[in-house]
């Protein structure tokens, strides 16, 4: 039988920090900081895999358990020198959830478990202060009431029920803050929550400590079943498999006074990735406190004046913790009468900015390598640092005008207008009607991670920059203000009042209000945004690069995934400001112009109107003639522009009536320019309307059915590239059909193309060096690729259509089926943002083989959607694609995604190495080595 439980404490540590998938990550930080001599107070972890066979079984115990934890408490008691269940010298424990990944305030904690009416009083004599051992009591009876017993607010607009109590309580005492209440004030309190217990559940707390541990471990495995666990783990693809472990700990106690306390500090800041100690603290105080927000605590920085040793320990505890983990880490810490006790540590969450400056300042001061400060930023994470900020103008006017409302803690960066909810099923109501929307609230708990998602940003009254909502803000990228104690709020009224200078302002649901969460600061009314800075750098060029340290750490760590990288990266774009963009992010070409946008842009949609509703092929010719010196310009335009890179353009796509009228005037007007009558221009855009246009008469099909369309566009692309080319620029045009299934639709194109491409050469009298290829986007096209590649120079992956042709299922009518799949796990993940291997990907690997078997070294890339998305850009570096094609913005979230996907697969075909990397960092016994199943399962 698989063991079940790991102590720690003593010095020592039956687990270690490569166990995370056996003893949670809490667990497993646990093992290790003991292990390398960490003041952790003595306790142990029951694994996941206990968790697993509690599911197995029921929702029971497995038979036995009981008997190790017994064995395993007598271990605590020795170190210790105290007795769990005595009355006069009681052992208090902590019982806490951890599973693998860090899943914040998803599970369940109980503090100071051992007590009842009699240990209480041993705890009081013993400890000389009742009014702690009665404040552990009340925080007891509630914990284990919420958690355990399951005594939750009945109604959203109710408090937790024992908060509401103690709110009474001091409210009655007129007392602000919990450590203010008197012992006998604690006192009547247990009697009360108890009375609570009884009234609502039926049943007393019991008072029988072990009994009280052996429901607690139930309950922390039944709390990895909750909704809210459920609804994180969804949303960060989480599996329900994994279990939670459960962490037995010995008590140590932050509200013994003022000499106690307890906090949270970041080894760096994780907001802006500063290398500085970063943390917050409460005296006297306990547990959660901190991040619950219950006072508004103080900072780390300040320590030194109250308890100068502690934080210097503290000091020392940060850089011993960041040299062994070589990564920020978070910590919890609780000092007891002087002494200084560390009960947490794990990696930090940070925001975007932070990441890379944490990633790249650790790289360049030699803690970790240059590959692994790549592997450590989120692709996704980059778009922080492209996030819009205030109008610096616009912003200084509002706060002249007296509509700064207040300050508070900048916990998420970047800015954000919204109308403001209270309630985090608004958020997701008002989202779904596509209203941006602010989630305002007294503070965040879990419940509320789906309306979170919903929201532009968050703003929280009470809490700290380690509190829940500056906590998820920091991982979901949102921008938030968390601790603005100027605000309070009437849930049942649905208002909000803030405290200003001149007095309070009260705003309703559905108010306006900006928060900037770098500054802190929360504005009245509606605020434009502006470009970030490195959006001001390379794109706008309004800022130096000297004055813009964000963007010259972002540019360094781009240029390290431009060494690693295989793949190529391109843009899609479709107008020249756009190739600009595209090259200032790193494009080396462009992978899709979509020439059906430039028909949009001034005088051209004219034409183009008459073009479609021409009868002849006369009257088409006269109108594609107007359009051809249009659509020439806008090519040289971006020929010019991204030379010498190349520039795929794609022939005419979408169906035709996307182009025409919808409203009378437009129908006049086209009437007029056409000189038809208004009947006539009505009755042809009915003929030209489809049942089913995404399958209709669209792609490659038009310009076989004119091919006079087909030829003005070759004829713009080719005289545009030479006269550009006779610039005396590099000019390198791929022309791409679109829609192509069999290779007779490209042959026909094809030869279009190249006869056009002929007639212009000879006409301008110079020749430019031009491919013609394809998008494979339909199934027969993947399924027959060999044969198109005789006639294909390239491939474009068109991952839109071939998702929706591989489904069956037009992308514009995912929605409703979409939730349900989502909701019901038929599919992992939506298959239009993220590939889907086995299907799509399937058709995609037979395209690759077919392609090169017929065409060596046939140039392939991919244009869909899907070349942003880094599990996707993965997908197609596996396959050996030549390049992901994007938008501009998403640029640099490809490079870094395929700089990871080289270095993974580096990692993955180098075992020996990398086990010889392990054994330099310190040594370990050899039974606490990763099992070779995970190391194998961790690639993938
Ligand atoms: P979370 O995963 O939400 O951080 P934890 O299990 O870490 O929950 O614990 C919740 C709170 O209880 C934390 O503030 C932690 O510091 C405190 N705590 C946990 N164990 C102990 C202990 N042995 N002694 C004192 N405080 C503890
Ligand atoms: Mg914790
Ligand atoms: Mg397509």
């Amino acid at each position: 039988m698989a063991k079940r439980i790991y102590a720690f404490g003593g010095g020592t540590a039956e687990g270690s920090r490569d166990m995370k998938n056996e003893l949670g990550g809490k667990g497993a930080g646990l093992a290790e900081m003991a292990a390398i001599g960490l003041p952790v107070p003595p306790g142990f972890t029951i694994t996941t895999g206990t968790c697993a066979e509690w599911v197995a079984a029921g929702e029971k115990l497995p038979r036995g358990l009981d008997r190790e934890i017994r064995a395993a408490l007598g271990r605590v008691e020795r170190l210790t020198g105290k007795v769990f269940g005595s009355r006069g010298n009681p052992l208090l424990l902590s019982v806490r959830s951890g599973a693998r990944v860090s899943m914040p305030g998803m599970m369940d904690t109980v503090l100071n478990l051992g007590l009842n009416d009699e240990a209480v009083e041993g705890l009081a004599a013993r400890s000389g202060n009742a009014r702690f051992a009665w404040d552990s009591y009340r925080r007891f009876c509630a914990m284990f009431g919420d958690v355990v017993l399951g005594m939750k607010p009945e109604r959203k607009e109710d408090r937790d029920p024992f908060a509401e109590l103690l709110e009474a309580k001091k409210a009655a005492l007129g007392v602000r803050h919990d450590h203010e209440l008197p012992v006998e004030a604690l006192k009547a309190l247990v009697g009360e929550f108890k009375e609570a217990i009884r009234a609502r559940k039926g049943i007393d707390l019991p008072a029988d400590p072990f009994e009280q541990l052996l429901l607690s471990v139930g309950a922390v495995f039944r709390s990895w079943q909750n909704d809210r666990a459920i609804a994180y783990r969804k949303l960060n693809g989480i599996p329900g498999s994994w279990g939670t472990a459960v962490n037995v700990q010995a008590m140590v106690f932050g509200n013994l006074g003022e000499d106690s306390g307890t906090g949270v500090a970041f080894t760096r800041n994780p907001a802006t990735g500063e290398d500085e100690f970063y943390g917050e603290f409460l005296v006297d105080a306990q547990g959660e406190d901190v991040v619950a927000g219950v006072r508004t605590p103080q900072k780390v920085s300040e320590m030194e004046a109250r308890w100068p040793e502690i934080a210097r320990q503290l000091l020392s505890v940060r850089s011993t913790l960041e040299r062994h983990f070589r990564e920020m880490q978070d910590i919890e810490f609780t000092v007891e009468r002087g002494t200084l006790y560390v009960l947490q540590t794990r990696t930090g969450k940070r925001t975007g900015l932070a990441a890379t400056r944490i990633a790249v300042e650790m790289a360049e001061k030699r803690l970790i390598t240059r590959e692994e400060a790549l592997l450590r930023v989120e692709p996704e994470a980059l778009n922080h640092l492209l996030r819009p900020i205030f109008d610096a103008e616009r912003k200084a006017e509002a706060i002249r005008g007296g509509r700064l409302l207040a300050r508070g803690l900048p916990a998420g960066p970047g800015a954000a207008s919204g109308r403001v909810v209270f309630f985090a099923e608004d958020a997701q109501a008002w989202k779904a009607r596509g209203e941006p929307v602010l989630l305002a609230r007294h503070e965040t708990s879990p419940e509320d991670i789906r309306g979170m998602a919903a929201a532009e940003g968050f703003l929280t009254a009470f809490g700290g920059m380690t509190s829940h909502a500056a906590l998820v803000a920091r991982q979901m990228g949102k921008v938030a203000i968390v601790g603005c104690e100027a605000l309070s709020f009437d849930y049942h009224a649905r208002t909000l009042t803030v405290a200003t200078a001149t007095g309070p302002r009260t705003f309703a649901e559905g108010d306006w209000l900006s928060i900037d969460g770098m500054a802190g600061e929360v504005i009245e009314g509606r605020l434009p945004t502006r470009p970030s800075e490195v959006v001001q750098v390379l794109v706008e060029r309004s800022r130096a690069p000297e004055d813009a340290p964000t963007y010259r750490r972002f540019a360094t760590l781009l240029g390290w995934a431009d060494q690693a990288r295989r793949l190529g990266v391109r843009a899609n774009a479709d107008q020249p400001d756009q190739a600009d963009a595209s090259v200032a992010f790193g494009a080396e070409g462009i992978g899709l112009c979509r020439t059906e946008h430039m028909f949009f842009g001034e005088g051209k949609i004219g034409p183009m109107r008459e073009m479609i509703v021409a009868e002849t092929e006369a009257q088409r010719r006269a109108a594609l003639a107007k359009l051809l010196p249009l659509q020439r310009e806008d090519f040289a335009g971006i020929f010019r522009h991204m030379a010498p890179r190349p520039v795929t353009v794609r022939t005419l796509d979408p169906p035709l009536h996307e182009f025409l009228p919808q409203d009378e005037a437009g129908v006049a007007e086209l009437a007029r320019a056409t000189g038809q009558p208004v009947a006539r221009v009505r009755e042809r855009i009915a003929e030209l309307h489809e049942a089913n246009p995404m399958l209709g008469h669209r792609g490659c099909r038009l310009g076989i059915s004119y091919p006079e369309i087909t030829e003005m566009q070759a004829r713009a692309i080719f005289e545009a590239a030479c006269d550009v080319a006779a610039e005396g620029l590099a000019v390198r045009p791929e022309v791409m059909i679109p829609l192509v299934g069999a290779v007779a639709e490209l042959d026909h194109q094809a030869a279009t193309v190249r006869r056009v491409a002929e007639e212009v050469f000879r006409e301008r009298g110079r020749r430019v060096r031009y491919l013609v290829g394809t998008m494979i986007e339909v199934p027969r096209g993947a399924v027959t690729a060999g044969k198109i590649a005789g006639t294909a120079e390239f491939f474009s992956f068109g991952t839109n259509d071939l998702t929706q042709t591989a489904f069956g299922l037009s992308r514009d009518d995912t929605g409703p089926v979409l939730a349900a799949y989502l909701e019901k796990e038929i599919w992992p993940v939506d298959p239009f943002v993220s590939i889907d291997r086995e299907g799509v990907g399937a058709l995609m690997e037979l395209a690759v083989r077919g392609g090169r078997a017929a065409r060596p070294g046939l140039k392939m890339g991919i244009c869909g959607e899907h070349g942003g998305d880094p599990s996707s850009i993965e997908f197609c570096h596996q396959l050996g694609l030549d390049y992901v094609s994007c938008s501009p913005y998403r640029l640099p979230i490809a490079r870094l995604a395929a700089a990871q996907a080289a270095l993974r697969e580096k990692a993955a075909a180098r075992p020996a190495a990398k086990a010889a990397a392990r054994r330099r960092t310190p040594r370990r016994p050899a039974s606490r080595r990763r099992p070779r199943g995970k190391a194998r399962r961790a690639r993938r």
